[in-house]
């Protein structure tokens, strides 16, 4: 209850070898922070409730009322709102106290991205999420004390945007296929090849940067690193034009003979590849988080307008086939809701939630394609227009499936883990 009054007083082909690679992620102990708050005590629903309430207020106030407008613009002031959602303290939930975060257990952190995904779109929860959550983990968990000082202070206070760069021309689904190579000179890195879909890469002051730091094993030769993109050498070369997620910029980055020091690496040199696998266990959540609200209110959007919308003398909702897939529908929510819970009370517990993360990333990701197709039919001709939440839903969260690890990625490793995905000689 007195942290809370903080917020309150501020107001692939390789698969199998990539999988057994994560397996040395258990001899990691997974974040966990104080869970001695029973989430089904007063306080616990009280605290959560005010959190909410203080950044729905920020939402409607200073974010919502501009989305149309940066939605044409195809992209978002990012510092501006992040110095907002810093001040409030909404950027370092879960991250330690004397990194000027508020040091709550992460069920706090997946509330506020409940709240999040209120805005009117899904670029801004994406990009937030790539600060808050995406770009930040292993800094927190791994970084010195100099990185910590340096990059996460700045990123939880919202004075600076940070962008993730895993992701290359030739690297999606295959992380460990990545080729930008940071080579050691004396007490310096240089930094040569190139990122792709770069999440806030355009406005981003850092990176935090998965390149290969030496030869040899794929899983044992890279390194997470923090870049400042200010650096000479660092090309961003576009904002990429995408279907959908338009008021989030994602870059295209070269970087050219980048030198850096060699102590912006995070821990230890050679466990990158590790360190991202469990970085995404809370990319992946978040992600499914964020898919929540805008599923439910496509669903009661849609239940809205059909209500209202008369077909051969009555509302299209009197049609049994749309009131029971509704109704399938919001089941469908409702049981993704569950497995978000379960995997948020695992992660807090300190279990290894490799499992239940992937499994909530691929329904979510399966019921973004579902949820707002089925509603867009409904409207008909109106579900075409660009007009309605539900249209600009259909193209914003198709990205999940894709995003963050396809669902055939999160499928492999779940048929991974429960022992049935067969092993390639
Ligand atoms: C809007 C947007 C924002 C992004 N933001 C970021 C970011 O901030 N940082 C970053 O690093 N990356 C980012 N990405 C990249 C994203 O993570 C990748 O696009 C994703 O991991 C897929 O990689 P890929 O595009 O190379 O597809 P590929 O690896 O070429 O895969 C193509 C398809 O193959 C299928 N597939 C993959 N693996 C298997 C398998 N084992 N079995 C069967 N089929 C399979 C899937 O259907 C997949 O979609 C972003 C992408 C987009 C579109």
């Amino acid at each position: 209850m007195l942290r809370i009054q903080k917020i309150l007083h501020f107001s692939g082909k390789n698969i199998s070898t990539n999988l057994a690679a994560c397996h040395q992620l258990s001899s990691i102990k997974f974040m966990s922070t104080d869970s001695s708050v029973h989430k089904d005590s007063l306080s616990f629903k009280e605290d959560i409730k005010q959190l909410q309430t203080s950044l729905q207020k920020i939402i409607d106030v200073h974010i919502n009322p501009f989305v149309d407008e940066w939605e044409a613009a195809k992209i978002y002031p990012a510092h501006k709102i992040m110095k907002k959602l810093g001040e409030a303290g909404f950027l370092g939930i879960s991250h330690p106290v004397e990194y000027g975060g508020l040091g709550l257990d992460y069920r706090y952190t997946m509330a506020a991205m409940e709240t999040y995904s209120t805005i009117s779109c899904g670029g801004i929860p994406m990009s937030i999420g790539v600060q808050t959550d995406m770009a930040t983990p292993a800094l927190a968990r791994f970084g010195s004390e100099y990185l910590k000082k340096e990059f996460l202070v700045p990123t939880i206070a919202g004075d600076v945007v940070t962008c993730v760069g895993v992701s290359e021309p030739q690297a999606g689904s295959d992380v460990s296929a990545l080729k930008t190579t940071a080579k050691k000179s004396g007490d310096d890195l240089i930094i040569n090849g190139q990122k792709m879909w770069i999440t806030n890469g355009v406005q981003a002051d850092w990176m935090c940067l998965l390149a290969n730091t030496s030869q040899g094993s794929p899983h044992k030769n890279k390194s997470l690193i923090c870049l400042p993109m200010k650096t000479p050498g660092v090309h961003v070369a576009k904002n990429i034009e995408k279907i959908g997620m338009y008021s989030s910029d994602t870059a295209q980055i070269f970087f050219e003979d980048v030198r850096i020091p060699a102590k912006n690496i995070i821990g230890e040199e050679g466990l990158g590849f590790i360190y991202q696998m469990l970085q995404f266990q809370q990319e992946r959540l978040v992600g499914a988080a964020l898919a929540v609200y805008p599923l439910e209110r496509c669903i009661k959007d849609t239940i809205a307008y059909t209500k209202e919308r008369k077909i051969f003398g009555k509302p299209v909702l009197h049609n049994q086939v749309i009131h029971y897939r509704l109704a399938e529908l919001q089941t469908e929510v409702e049981a993704l809701k569950a497995l978000i819970n379960k995997t948020t009370d695992a992660y807090v517990e300190g279990d290894d939630v490799t499992l239940l993360a992937s499994m909530a990333k691929l329904k979510a990701g399966r019921l973004c394609r579902e949820i707002p197709d089925a509603c867009l039919q409904y409207w008909g001709g109106m579900g075409y227009t660009s007009e309605v939440y539900v249209s600009r839903m259909y193209r914003d969260m198709r990205l999940l499936s894709i995003g963050g690890g396809a669902d055939e990625v999160m499928l492999s490793i779940i048929c991974k883990l429960m022992g049935i995905l067969p092993v390639e000689k």
